[in-house]
């Protein structure tokens, strides 16, 4: 379902949760809202669930304006962190639940919670009470109970915080699937980065109450256009003064304007590593964190403190070392803007 939003805020006494939110969805797309604790994203979720009312702006599904509709009246499914599984029923009773308070002919509920069962792979559970499952298996049924009613919109809040890092990642890529193969059009809330950034088509960043921005992972990542947004999303660190960098010296034109600089940008090693030395100038190594593929190494460069990676096949670093910097390019931002800046 195609789902638009207009002017959406919402306050709680006087702190205001949610500020002029605006954005669409298309049909099918899986949607990660993402952002720091206590930025509002749990409420936009249950503003668009219908579960809490809208100060202002307007909510539209397929089109129609459906702020003053209830809950059970808009055609969505819901699934929270904490799997609010009915303890008292088994693994079909669960999923059946939504179909029976919807006064589904009994024929119809058995074959739907059976089709169910199998997609989200819980055939031989099907007798089990919720604490006879694991973390995951949970998950799995308070997926399948949303589904159940066929909605055509999915709300997720953090479904995967309450499970351990191994079972988290397989349920990500399971949902990925899911979601593939239902084509339903799916919205959920996360404060992981690497979660929205593997499972979600496009991601929405959301702080103190904003869409900061939306766009595809790649987009953000490359583009940000908030030093919240570029701060957020990847490694990187933020140094005041940006001037004082080799091949920066000109942004002193720009007062008040700090830079971002991400890892993949900065290149730092030996004299010998480097073909226009002189473009090069020198840092010392702090802090080398292991990352099993590579290494994470801290330097301090010109009073900044920065971080890149270098591959494991080149000659090991160790804390104190001095080595040659280069960095290539930096994203500058003041109160009114942001830019690229390359080394010239
Ligand atoms: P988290 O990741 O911690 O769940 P969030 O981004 O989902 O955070 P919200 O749950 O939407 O954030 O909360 C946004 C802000 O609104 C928070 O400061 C929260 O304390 C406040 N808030 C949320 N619900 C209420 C409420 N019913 N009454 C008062 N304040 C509320």
């Amino acid at each position: 379902m195609h789902v638009e939003v207009r002017g959406l805020n919402k306050k709680f006494g006087n702190f205001q949760a949610v500020q002029d939110v605006n954005f669409s969805i298309d049909k099918g797309q899986l949607i990660g809202l993402l952002g720091p604790s206590g930025g509002g994203k749990t409420s936009i979720l249950r503003m668009l669930a219908g579960l809490e009312s809208v100060d202002e702006g307007h909510i539209y599904f397929h089109g129609k304006r459906v702020n003053d509709l209830p809950p059970q009246e808009r055609g969505i499914g819901f699934v929270f962190q904490n799997y609010a599984l009915f303890k008292h029923m088994m693994v079909t009773e669960n999923i059946a639940f939504g179909l029976e308070v919807k006064k589904w002919p009994k024929a119809k509920i058995r074959e739907r919670v059976a089709e169910l069962v199998e997609l989200t792979g819980l055939t031989g559970f099907e007798k089990r009470y919720p604490h006879q499952l694991s973390g995951g298996q949970r998950q799995r049924v308070a997926f399948a109970r949303a589904l159940a009613p066929e909605p055509q919109l999915l709300l997720l809040d953090e479904p995967f915080a309450a499970i351990d890092a191994k079972i988290r990642q397989e349920l990500r890529s399971w949902l990925r699937d899911m979601i593939d193969r239902l084509g339903i059009t799916s919205i959920f809330v996360t404060h992981d980065q690497d979660e929205a950034i593997e499972v979600a088509d496009e991601i929405m960043i959301i702080n103190q109450g904003r869409l900061e921005q939306k766009g595809t992972p790649w987009d953000i990542y490359k583009n940000p256009e908030t030093p919240f947004v570029a701060g957020f999303i990847g490694e990187s660190t933020i140094i005041e003064d940006i001037g004082s960098l080799r091949g920066f010296e000109t942004a002193r034109i720009w007062p008040d304007t700090k830079a971002l600089i991400r890892p993949e940008y900065v290149e730092i090693g030996q004299a010998r590593e480097f073909t226009a030395l002189s473009a090069t100038e020198l840092g010392r190594v702090g802090h080398l964190h292991f990352r099993g593929s590579e290494w994470l190494v801290e330097v301090e460069v010109a009073g900044s403190r920065l971080v890149t990676y270098r591959s494991l096949e080149k000659e090991v670093l160790h804390p104190g070392d001095f080595v040659h910097v280069l960095v290539h390019r930096a994203y500058l931002f003041n109160d009114n803007d942001s830019w690229i800046m390359e080394n010239n």
